[in-house]
C-alpha cells in the first residue's frame, strides 16, 4: 500500500475510454498527424521497431470495472485504475503549491485511460507506444495493460511505487510543457548526451521530487496527504521501474547491444539516478538536467 486509506478520490479526474479503443494495433506506433509526443520508454520513431507486442494484451483486461468505484485511499491500495485516480490528485496536490512557488502557475493535465487505441490531439495512437504525454491537448495517456508489460516484459517489480513513477514521469513532462523546455526533444532526439535524454531525465527527476514530497502535501480540504510516509520498499519499487526501461536495458532486449548514439531516453542507470536526485534535492532547481555537465552523476 502507499496511499493513506481514508484519502478521498475523485474519480472526475480521470476520462476512462478502456473498452473502446477496438482496433488490432497493427504495427504499433502513431498514426498520421504526429506533433509531437513523450512516451515513458520510447522515442516517437522507434515505435515499430521496439512495441510492446501488439497491444492485444489489453483485450479484456478487467475493466469491467468502472472507476467511479474508486472512492478513497483503500481502493487506490487495492486497484490499479484508482491507484492512477490517486496518483493524479496526488501529484495536482504537489505541483500547484511547487509551482506557485516558483511563480508559475499550474493547470492540470488530462488523465486518459484507454485499451488498444485511442485518438489523441497528437493523432491516433496505439498501446505500443506504452504510457505517453501529448502536448498539443496536455494529456497524459495510459494502456493500463502496460503496467502487467512492465512486470512481465521488463522486469520491474509490481509493487506500486513502479506504477506511480509511470505516471509521475509523464506529468513530469506536463511540467517541462508549462516551463517552456518541452521543445528542445524535437530538435535533437537521440544520442546519449541530446537534449531528448535531458529532457527525459528531467521528467524522472520531477517524479522523485513528487515521491519525495508526496507524504507532505494534505490533500485538498483534507490536513491528511494522500500518499503514506513511502519506505524503502516503496522506492525500491520506483528505482526498478526506472532501470527496466532504460535505453540500455531495452535496446539490448531487442537486438542484444546497447548504442548510445540512439538513445532517447538515458540508461538505467541514470534514469534510477535523476529519479533520488529529485527525491533527496526536493527543488525544481535540482532537477536541472540540461545543465548538468554529467548526467551519470547529478
Ligand atoms: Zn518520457
Amino acid at each position: 500500500m502507499s496511499f493513506n486509506e481514508n484519502a478521498r478520490l475523485d474519480s472526475s479526474r480521470v476520462s476512462d475510454r478502456r473498452g473502446r479503443g477496438k482496433g488490432i494495433a497493427v504495427g504499433g506506433g502513431l498514426g498520421g498527424g504526429l506533433i509531437l509526443i513523450l512516451s515513458l520508454i520510447f522515442g516517437s520513431d522507434v515505435v515499430d521497431g521496439l512495441g510492446l507486442s501488439d497491444g492485444g494484451s489489453s483485450a479484456g483486461s478487467g475493466y469491467s470495472e468502472s472507476i467511479s468505484e474508486c472512492l478513497d485511499g483503500a481502493d487506490a491500495n487495492e486497484r490499479l485504475d484508482c491507484r492512477i485516480v490517486g496518483t493524479a490528485e496526488s501529484l495536482d496536490s504537489y505541483w500547484g503549491p511547487a509551482l506557485a512557488a516558483e511563480g508559475m502557475a499550474y493547470t492540470e493535465p488530462g488523465v486518459v485511460l484507454f485499451s488498444g487505441r485511442t485518438d489523441t490531439g497528437c493523432g491516433s495512437a496505439t498501446s505500443a507506444v506504452g504510457p505517453f504525454y501529448c502536448p498539443a491537448d496536455e494529456q497524459t495517456y495510459y494502456d493500463t495493460a502496460f503496467f502487467d508489460e512492465l512486470v512481465a516484459r521488463y522486469g520491474a517489480s509490481g509493487g506500486p511505487l513502479a506504477q506511480e513513477y509511470v505516471v509521475a514521469h509523464e506529468f513530469g513532462h506536463h511540467i517541462q510543457n508549462l516551463t517552456g523546455v518541452l521543445g528542445a526533444s524535437a530538435s535533437d532526439p537521440r544520442g546519449a548526451d541530446s537534449a531528448a535524454v535531458r529532457t527525459e531525465l528531467q521528467a524522472d527527476c520531477y517524479a522523485g521530487l513528487w515521491a519525495g514530497n508526496a507524504a507532505s502535501v494534505p490533500a485538498p480540504g483534507s490536513t491528511e496527504p494522500f500518499l503514506a510516509e513511502l519506505t524503502a520498499a516503496d522506492v525500491q519499487d520506483a528505482l526498478s521501474a526506472a532501470a527496466a526501461i532504460g535505453d540500455d536495458r531495452i535496446q539490448s532486449m531487442a537486438a542484444g547491444q546497447v548504442n548510445p548514439e540512439s538513445w532517447t531516453h538515458g540508461s538505467g542507470d541514470q534514469r534510477q539516478a535523476w529519479f533520488m536526485q529529485g527525491y533527496d534535492g526536493g527543488t525544481i532547481a535540482s532537477c536541472n538536467t540540461f545543465s548538468a555537465p554529467d548526467l551519470d552523476n547529478p
